[in-house]
C-alpha cells in the first residue's frame, strides 16, 4: 500500500491552504488567468520535489510536459539555490519533454510510465493540460469527440499518480461563462467540462494580486472553507 508524499509549494500560506502541500496520488490541477502564477508554481514544484522527506519534499525526479514552451531550465537556478540545492543536478532531475499534439501529449505519457517503473519519480506537470486539445479540436462539432480523447489523457495521469505514487500537477486556461451573464462579476471557468473537473482531485483558481502577488483560492470543494492563500512569486521561485 503507497501512502501520500505531501510536497511544498515553497509558500507556509499556499501549503497550509492544501493541507500540506500538493500531493501524491492524485491530480492537483492549477486555472487562471495569463500570468496567474501556474508556470512559475511548476518551475518551484520541479525544485521542491527533489527535496528530502524531511524538508516537505518528494525525494524524486520530476517530468515535465510543456505543450505552450514555457519552461525555462535558467529559471530552475535560482530556484534550487533558494532551497540549497545543486542547480546542476536538479536540472539533472527533470525529464522534460515539449508535446505539439495531443496525441503527442498522449504517446509521450505511455513513454514516461517505463520510465517510471524504473526510477522514482514523484512529480508529473502538464503545463497546459488542455492547450492541445483546444487547437486541434478546434472545429465545429468536435466537443463531443475532444472530451473523450481529453478523458483517455485524464485516466493516464491517474493511472500514473496511483501506480508511480506521483504527484500530478496540471495547468488549465480559463474561458467565458456562457451562462455568466451580466450580473456576475467575473464570469470565467475552468476549460474542460465536467471530464475535467471530475479528474481533478483539488482544483486551484490563481488569481493576480498586487505586483508579484497571488492568491490562491481552493475551487469547487463545498466540504472545504472558502480559504484563500496569498503568496509571491519572486526570482527563488514561490514564497509567503
Ligand atoms: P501563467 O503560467 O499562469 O500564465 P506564469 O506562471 O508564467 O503565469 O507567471 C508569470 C508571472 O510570474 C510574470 O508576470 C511575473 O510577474 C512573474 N515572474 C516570472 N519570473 C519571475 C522572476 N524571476 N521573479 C519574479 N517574478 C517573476
Ligand atoms: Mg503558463
Amino acid at each position: 500500500r503507497k501512502s501520500v508524499i505531501r510536497i511544498t509549494t515553497g509558500s507556509q500560506a499556499l501549503d497550509e491552504l492544501l493541507g500540506g502541500g500538493i500531493e501524491t496520488l492524485s491530480i492537483t490541477e492549477a486555472f487562471g488567468e495569463f500570468r496567474s502564477g501556474k508556470t512559475q508554481l511548476a518551475h518551484t514544484l520541479c525544485v521542491s520535489t527533489q527535496l528530502p522527506i524531511h524538508m516537505h519534499g518528494g525525494n524524486g525526479k520530476v517530468a515535465y510536459i510543456d505543450t505552450e514552451g514555457t519552461f525555462r531550465p535558467d529559471r530552475i537556478v535560482p530556484i534550487a539555490e533558494r532551497f540549497g540545492m545543486d542547480a546542476g543536478a536538479v536540472l539533472d532531475n527533470i525529464i522534460y519533454a515539449r508535446a505539439y499534439t495531443y496525441e503527442h501529449q498522449y504517446n509521450l505519457l505511455l513513454g514516461l510510465a517505463a520510465k517510471m517503473s524504473e526510477e522514482p519519480f514523484r512529480l508529473l506537470i502538464v503545463d497546459s493540460v488542455i492547450a492541445l486539445f483546444r487547437v486541434d479540436f478546434s472545429g465545429r462539432g468536435e466537443l463531443a469527440e475532444r472530451q473523450q480523447k481529453l478523458a483517455q489523457m485524464l485516466s493516464r495521469l491517474i493511472k500514473i499518480a496511483e501506480e508511480f505514487n506521483v504527484a500530478v500537477y496540471m495547468t488549465n486556461q480559463v474561458i467565458a461563462d456562457p451562462g455568466g451573464g451580466v450580473f456576475i462579476s467575473d464570469p470565467k471557468k475552468p476549460a474542460g467540462g465536467h471530464v475535467l473537473a471530475h479528474a481533478s482531485t483539488i482544483r486551484l483558481m490563481l488569481r493576480k494580486g498586487k505586483g508579484e502577488q497571488r492568491v490562491c483560492k481552493i475551487f469547487d470543494a463545498p466540504n472545504l472553507p472558502e480559504a484563500e492563500a496569498v503568496f509571491q512569486i519572486t526570482p527563488g521561485g514561490i514564497m509567503d
